[in-house]
């Protein structure tokens, strides 16, 4: 048997005449930059995710980026997670503040114990591998000493923090890259927020600064980027939208018949999530010692893995210059050797599920 890690044909043959329609209305209108299609797929998503305000962005870096340049000074420290992806920490720097990290705990999210050293101006929470943090916490925390909150929902669309959701405070960014819960033909991202004066913002901002684009094209009230939301990339999310909730509910499925097989076996730690909290399962992430010899195994049994991530962000060459060292971040260090993404994508059967379980349990059997 093969089973890939994710499967995005799977997931396209599914829907493939739709897709394919929303492709041939955009190339056939030849309407390929704003247009409809972004307007009405910026509104859909607002009103999924329960926020005023959806600015499409070339990608979830370039939303995070756009978002930062907008809410700090120069100079200003932002506090994050090091098990995140480099994006995270690269649009802190990008947008010229200081990179501050803390650990994280037995959920992959971000302390709040550790929080309390702290004295940023802004703090990234980032919802790990779909898995909303604690934001009542971070909100308490934060409120108190007036401290801006931007959530990273890069891996969380549809997830729930106690019955609402992502994000729960006033800004958070997505990522649509292919693989994500809800994932584009290529990349693309959003900034989903209240704050009408950072969506005016932003929404100049990935425009090349244009304040009116249909008005005056060339007319720049700020020196901008170009960080747009293709109309392909928005006529396929909007398809996909209506399946967001499906698919998230499939993993949920696939994610407890793992938890249930993999109990039984003392070397794994399957996934630890809050009661409260509804996951959106970007990636199925086990623990244990013998995570490499495990991959190797799985892999010469025709399953593929994956590790997010393999190196935390402090430890990276990128980052040296912030001086961190090994010790630093003991929990993320530890987790980042231990940790190993199993295939949870909607499509996967339970016959796979199970193979995969057996694999592992004979894996340590042997
Ligand atoms: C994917 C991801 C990003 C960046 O999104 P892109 O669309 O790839 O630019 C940022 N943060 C996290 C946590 C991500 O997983």
């Amino acid at each position: 048997m093969k089973i890939p890690l994710v499967d995005l044909k799977a997931q396209y043959n599914s829907i493939k005449d739709e897709i394919n329609n929303a492709i041939s209305n955009i190339v056939e209108s030849s309407r390929f930059i704003g247009g409809e299609e972004l307007e009405l797929f910026e509104k859909e998503f607002a009103s999924y995710c329960k926020k005023k305000f959806v600015i499409g962005t070339s990608s979830g870096t370039a939303a995070l980026h756009l978002t930062l340049l907008s809410l700090l000074k120069k100079g200003d420290e932002v506090t994050t997670v090091p098990n995140t992806f480099t994006a995270t920490a690269a649009a802190i720097h990008h947008a010229g503040g200081k990179i501050n990290f803390v650990d994280v705990n037995e959920y992959y999210l971000i302390d709040i114990s550790k929080l309390e050293k702290t004295s940023s101006n802004l703090i990234i929470p980032v919802h790990l591998y779909g898995q909303p943090a604690d934001m009542d916490e971070i909100k308490d925390f934060a409120e108190d000493k007036n401290i801006i909150i931007v959530e990273d929902a890069a891996q969380a669309h549809g997830a729930k923090y106690k019955g609402k959701k992502i994000p729960i405070t006033e800004t958070g960014i997505f990522s649509f890259f292919p693989a994500k819960p809800l994932g584009a033909y290529g990349d693309a991202g959003c900034v989903a927020t209240d704050n009408e004066e950072l969506a005016e913002r932003v929404k100049q901002l990935r425009d090349h600064g244009r304040a009116n684009r249909t008005k005056n094209k060339y007319e720049h009230s700020l020196i901008g980027f170009n960080y747009r939301l293709d109309a392909i990339q928005a006529a396929i999310l909007r398809v996909k939208l209506k399946y967001l909730d499906k698919w998230n509910e499939m993993k949920n499925r696939n994610a407890k018949l793992y938890n249930k097989l993999l109990s039984e076996i003392d070397e794994v730690e399957t996934p630890k999530v809050k009661p409260y909290n509804n996951h959106s399962y970007y990636v199925y992430v086990i623990r244990t010692e013998k995570r490499d010899e495990l991959r190797e195994f799985l892999l010469s049994n025709g399953i593929s893995t994956g590790i997010h991530y393999p190196i935390p962000l402090h430890l990276q060459k990128a980052y040296r210059f912030l001086g961190y060292k090994e010790g630093d971040f003991p929990v993320a260090e530890r987790y980042a050797k231990e940790i190993l993404s199993l295939p949870i994508y909607p499509e996967l059967t339970e016959d796979q599920i199970i193979y995969v379980c057996n694999k592992i349990k004979e894996f340590f059997r042997r």
